[in-house]
């Protein structure tokens, strides 16, 4: 922590700061307004309404190329689920991004942002008949099976050649939250590395004519700080290519790369990834004499996360017997994370200043655990009208959002060099209603 950041918490100083690491790049004060993109918090909050989620262009796209600098031989793949939306997508191909996408729906976003089919993999546990046909006919390259169901249906489905990989569960505990660890033992992803049903898939895959199977996959579970959750994952999925039998093309490791919330967090280590992670797998291969694969990586919140704030006005401030809460015009329908996984976020009050006390930010929704952030500090005499901005939600927040209590879902305006621009609209009324018969 720097002395900067030190002050105000001590009241020696009152010029404002902003907290390290955790706003898009380039986002400054002015005053006690908050400029991100060039455009100023106060002006997007006037013109577009709040909740508002504002997406910094230049962050997203920077992120995805020190992705594909750090790695300049592998294939770097956007996880599509973290930010769907055909303009981000758009902007991820761009900057030489392949995508993965995990339903019919999100492969339709894909189609309209124009990626081509050899440019995308398709993910999931559970893919229906509907998810498998419309990959097959937008000629999505890779389709990651993940379970002997699948294998049988795809095999029936698919027409000659259709690429597969294999989505194996290698039991890496990447010390994550239990909801968000996907790469431990015993649970709904994947084939088993210590049980054998993988090395079974891969006969399986080997045993359909129409399938031809390229790669392995593993993604051990979201928020991971250690390159040595990777590193093990990367010895062990080479062990399991040397015990196959055919030749692997690909490995694919996943995503998963932490991104800070909070004060003090640290970004990830993606030169340390790149560096140890390659020498692992070189290291390893040559000692099973297997030919090193074509590694592909799929990072998704460390692209997205950190580009993202979001607005929200301050509707009530009310007096609790321990806390006092400020509740504003979203909640856990824009943000379900704190509710999902017990997220925690950092809160801004922009547009003044003043002394600080803790407080409690809540939702609008009929759920006592509608709450965005617990204990937070934010200025004493805080009240409604006031706007306050959330960083870090450029990652599963558009794309976990709901309409509980039928509040219409923000919109996301992107920002950069001084302009704003909406790429996902605020739903309306008109939106809700559609849909009811
Ligand atoms: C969710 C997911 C990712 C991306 O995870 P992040 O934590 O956003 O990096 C990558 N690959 C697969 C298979 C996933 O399910």
């Amino acid at each position: 922590m720097t002395l900067a950041e030190l002050l105000p918490s001590t009241g020696c100083s009152t010029a404002p700061v902003l907290e390290a690491g955790l706003w898009p790049d380039g986002t400054r004060l002015d005053g006690q307004d908050l400029v991100i993109g060039g455009v100023s918090a106060a002006q997007l909050a006037a013109r577009f309404g709040t909740p508002c989620q504002v997406l910094d262009e230049s962050t997203v796209r920077a992120r995805a190329r020190a992705f594909r600098a750090a790695l300049p031989d592998a294939e770097v793949v956007f996880a599509g689920k973290s930010l769907p939306c055909p303009e981000v997508y758009r902007w991820m191909a761009d900057e030489g991004l392949s995508l993965d996408v995990s339903s019919a729906g999100e492969l339709a976003l894909a189609k309209a942002a124009g990626v081509p089919g050899d440019r995308i993999l398709l993910h999931g546990n559970v893919k229906t008949g509907e998810d498998l046909k419309a990959a097959l006919e937008h000629g999505v390259s890779r389709i990651v099976v993940d379970s002997f169901d699948e294998i049988a249906q795809l095999g029936a489905l698919a027409r000659h050649g259709q690429e597969v990989m294999i989505r194996v569960t290698p039991g890496v505990d990447a010390h994550t939250h239990a909801a968000i660890a996907t790469g431990v033992e015993d649970q709904k992803f994947g084939f088993s590395l210590a049980s054998g049903a993988a090395l079974e898939a891969v006969l399986r895959v080997v045993e359909q004519p129409s399938l031809r199977l390229v790669g392995l996959h593993c993604h051990i579970g979201s928020q991971v700080r250690h390159v040595a959750s990777y590193e093990e994952a990367a010895r062990r999925m080479a062990g399991l290519i040397a015990s196959c039998g055919v030749r692997i093309e690909q490995l694919d490791l996943g995503g998963g790369f932490c991104a800070p919330y909070l004060p003090g967090e640290s970004s990830f280590d993606l030169f340390g990834f790149a560096q140890r992670v390659r020498g692992t797998l070189n290291y390893e291969c040559a000692l099973h004499r297997v030919p090193v694969p074509r590694l592909l990586i799929e990072p998704g919140r460390a692209i997205v996360a950190n580009a993202g704030v979001t607005l929200y006005r301050v509707c009530a401030v009310k007096e609790g017997t321990t806390r006092t809460f400020v509740a504003v015009d979203g909640g856990m329908s824009d943000n379900p994370r704190p509710a999902l996984y017990g997220a925690k976020y950092a809160v801004r009050l922009v547009g003044r200043g003043g002394r600080p006390k803790p407080v409690t930010v809540v939702g609008r929704h009929c759920e006592a655990g509608d709450v965005l952030a617990d204990t937070v500090l934010l200025p004493a005499d805080v009240h409604a009208g006031d706007l306050l901005a959330v960083p870090v939600t450029g990652a599963y927040h558009h794309a976990l959002a709901s309409n509980y209590n039928q509040v219409g879902r923000p919109p996301v305006v992107a920002v950069r060099d001084g302009v704003a621009r909406p790429i996902v609209r605020r739903e309306t009324e008109e939106d809700l209603l559609r849909r009811y018969l």
